[in-house]
């Protein structure tokens, strides 16, 4: 499915500034919220769009790559720091950040607007799960070439014995601290006027019900420890820092609470033979002096095989040569790094007597003549006016 345009779902030009854009979110965000829209089933999926688009426009840096990229800015596979939601947002958060200075959050706007409605929907989102975290190494190669992990986590499962709802004999009753709610408020005098402040109940967590006989393997939570096997499909480039989230992979929430997010981050293993710059990956190659003058081709490592590198006659210490395309792949971009291979020359520390009367002699043979120097070091310092 195309997604649709960030400045269309706003309805705002390319070039509006920052002003605009918030301003047009406010009045979306306003008009769509779900709260607002109870019997409007497609309310929430707009809501969700603007707080997408918005949170995208708002932010200099993903403004930029969206501009330059588009939607594709952001796929490969969620989260690399990405648009919108993906990248670990709430749109229902977002909506508070916008709003919040208005006092006090959502319970600041009173009963009007969003009223008990949004106790009922804390209430539901206090019970999801937490995300979980894991840190999966990857090797240089399997960092350029994507590659499929299992990953084995502890989570918090359902409950089997109660099927999650927490209850032995699968009955709730109504909490009796906010009859029902799941709320309770808070009425104080302010220089603004009357401020309502709602919070979840404390007597039921914000549900509003509790368990009269408690399950006895899960004591009441609805949740048991358990391990699962979660495949990660790593793609490719992917670097130090780089995460991917896994939706509903975390641990469940109580009482049949949706599940968190796991949020698996990357990390690089050292490599015997590389190091990463970016994504090209530079090789440093030792070749003897003999070698250098004359020329030679060795055979190198890359990230995939082994290649001939023809070292030409004459190669100075230093010299770089490239490989093109045999680095990594661009993440959020078509191509792929190149390999650097980086010469230097071996200089041995010791050498055996014959070897040194070879040398002696070599070096009287190849000495840069006295007079071709004095000239040499003449010219720099005109150049220098000295
Ligand atoms: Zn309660
Ligand atoms: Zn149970």
């Amino acid at each position: 499915m195309s997604k649709r345009d960030f400045y269309e779902t706003l309805g705002v030009p390319r070039d509006a500034d920052s002003d605009t854009i918030k301003k047009a979110y406010r009045k979306a965000a306003m008009k769509y919220h779900p709260d607002r829209n109870p019997d409007d089933k497609s309310a929430e999926g707009k809501f969700k769009e603007v707080g997408e688009a918005y949170s995208v426009l708002s932010d200099q840096n993903k403004r930029a790559r969206y501009d330059r990229f588009g939607h594709a800015g952001n796929q490969g596979g969620g989260g690399f720091g990405g648009f919108g939601f993906e990248g670990g947002g709430d749109p229902f958060d977002l909506f508070k950040s916008v709003f919040g200075n208005f006092g006090g959050g959502f319970g600041g706007f009173g009963d009007d607007i969003f009223g008990r409605q949004s106790g009922g929907r804390r209430s539901q989102r206090s019970r999801r799960g937490k995300d979980l975290s894991v840190n999966l190494k990857l090797t240089l190669e399997e960092v350029a070439k994507g590659v499929e992990k299992k990953v084995k986590i502890k989570y918090q499962a359902p409950c089997k014995a109660c099927s999650a709802s927490g209850s032995e004999d699968g009955k709730t009753s109504q909490c009796s601290r906010c009859h029902g709610a799941g709320e309770v408020r808070h009425i104080s005098e302010s220089l603004f006027g009357r401020v309502v402040n709602v919070s979840a109940c404390p007597g039921c967590n914000g549900e509003g019900t509790v368990v009269s006989s408690p399950c006895q393997s899960c004591r009441g939570t609805g949740l048991e420890r358990d391990e699962k096997v979660v495949p990660v499909a790593v793609p490719s480039g992917v670097s130090d820092g780089n995460y991917l989230k896994m939706r509903g992979e975390g641990n469940y929430g109580a009482r049949g609470g949706e599940a968190g997010d796991l949020v698996v981050g990357f990390q690089e293993t050292a490599h015997e033979h590389f190091s990463r710059h970016g994504d090209d990956v530079l090789y440093d190659l030792v070749i003897t002096y003999p070698q250098a003058v004359l020329g030679k081709s060795i055979e190198i490592p890359t990230l995939n095989g082994t290649v001939r590198l023809n070292i030409p006659a004459g190669t100075q210490s230093g010299k770089l040569f490239r490989l093109k395309g045999r680095g990594i792949p661009h993440i959020n971009n078509v191509g792929t790094g190149d390999q650097l291979v980086r010469i230097s020359i071996y200089v041995p520390r010791k050498v055996s007597n014959t070897a040194k009367l070879t040398l002696d002699k070599l070096d009287r043979e190849i000495s840069p003549d006295d007079k071709e120097k004095d000239s040499f070091f003449k010219k720099v310092k005109d150049a220098f006016g000295q």
